[in-house]
Parts: structure tokens; sequence; C-alpha cells
């Protein structure tokens, strides 16, 4: 339902919370949030922003990249483990998703059958196993396994991953559920509306249907399903305050 991302020089975890609560509007069951501090780690909790910050307090966190989630249930409970971000089964990916992967079945049933085991009823969960799935099969490059698999996905999505292999890094992709990146002064935001970012930068590249962006430290890169490099276009956001 809703999404943040952040890489850049600031600490990750106040710039998630922070934008987790601008998209509180949306509704949602769940929240939960990813980050690298000594490798990957993840909180999620059903309940509202205030719950999730909570689980978070005795937490150190000084992570400079993450991930955040509001979750609008559409399949599996309000829950726990069915909140987002989903892990891969090596531990190393977290994913947050915004839509529903419509062929979420039929690819679990064949990921099951490789002896994959599941640790919520999610869609969610299946594209990230999916996607460590052909990382695993073909030794590419994150990016390039997340395009790959997308190829075998029907359905609506808007998605962040982080790898703890690569720390420097999100990976965004979008195809019917918006995705905008904030582009700031040696940081970046990602987010599924505009509403977390402007009180951040008011320089936004709008995600098009079918594009996977990098986002790195120091830039950002898009390139599409058919991997053809796509020229990022920034926008000046005109928003009422
Ligand atoms: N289909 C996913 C789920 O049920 C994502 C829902 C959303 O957009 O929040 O977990």
């Amino acid at each position: 339902c809703g999404i943040v991302g952040y890489i850049g020089n600031r600490e990750a975890f106040p710039v998630l919370i922070n934008g987790l609560r601008r998209l509180e509007y949306r509704g949602y069951d769940s929240a939960g949030i990813a980050f690298l501090d000594d490798g990957l780690k993840v909180v999620k909790k059903s309940g509202k922003v205030a719950v999730l910050e909570a689980a978070c307090n005795n937490i150190k966190i000084a992570s400079r990249i993450g991930i955040a989630h509001t979750r609008w249930a559409t399949h599996g409970s309000p829950s726990d483990a069915n909140a987002h971000p989903h892990i891969s089964p090596n531990g190393k990916l977290a994913i947050v998703h915004n839509g529903i992967i419509e062929n979420y079945a039929s690819l679990k049933t064949a990921l099951l059958s490789k002896g994959h085991v599941f640790t919520s009823e999610t869609d969610t969960e299946v594209l990230i196993h999916l996607i460590e799935e052909v990382q695993e099969r073909t030794g590419l490059d994150l990016a390039e396994s997340v395009r790959l698999a997308l190829h075998n996905v029907t359905g609506a999505y808007a998605i962040v991953i982080i790898d703890e292999d690569n720390p420097g890094r999100l990976i965004a992709a979008r195809k019917g559920s918006p995705l905008v990146i904030g582009v700031g002064k040696n940081e970046y935001f990602v987010a599924s509306d505009a509403t977390p970012l402007i009180e951040y930068t008011k320089n936004i590249v709008y995600l098009n249907d079918n594009e996977i962006a990098c986002v790195a430290y120091d830039g950002i890169s898009i390139f599409n399903l058919d991997n053809i490099p796509q020229v990022p276009f920034v926008q000046e956001l005109e928003m009422e305050i």
C-alpha cells in the first residue's frame, strides 16, 4: 500500500518512519522496515506505524540505506508474518511490494517443488523467492536477476529491494503501481507517492511502467524490462503543502 526507501548520508531510520507516517492517510494494517547494519535486519508488525516504532526502540539503527512499507493485505491476513518486508531464502534480499502478483499461485507451486519453504501467505514472498532463484541459477547481478524474474510475473507491482551483498544500492521496479524517486544532494528517496519526499526534495523522477531503477549513493540508472537504458527525467514537483 505504501512504500518508502532511502539511500544517502542521513540515518535512514527517521526518514523511513517519517515517510510511513506521511503515507498513513492511505490506510493500512501493518508496517515494517528493513535496513543493513551488520547484515540485513527486518522489523515488521501488524498495527500502526507507532507499534513498529516501539518495536525498534531498543535496536541501534545506524544504517544509511533502508526500505519501509505499510501493508493493505490482499493475500494473507494482517499479521506480523505477512507484513512486509519479506526476505529471500538465503536471508540476503528484502523486498517491499505494493500491488498483486496475479500468477503467484503457479509460481509458488513451482518453487515449492524445488524445496522452497515459505513463512507467509503473501504473493510478495513468492516474488523475492523467485528473484533469488533466478540469481542463483544464472549467477547474474541482482538488477539483471530482477529483470529476468519480472518477465515471469503477471500483475501489478511497485517493488523496492535491498541486498546485504550490495549494500550501496536499492533496486526499484514498477508496473501498474506508482513509484517515484526523489533526487536530493548525495541522497535518494523512493516512495509510492511524492508525499513522503516533499520535506526533503522537489526533484522527482517518475518511474514508468516496465522500468527498473538502480539507486546508488552516487547516482541512479534506469533500464526497462527489455534491458534498454532510459534517461532519468528529473521534474520539479509542484505540490501545495
Ligand atoms: N499483495 C501484497 C500483500 O498482500 C501487497 C499489498 C499492498 O499493496 O500493501 O501483502
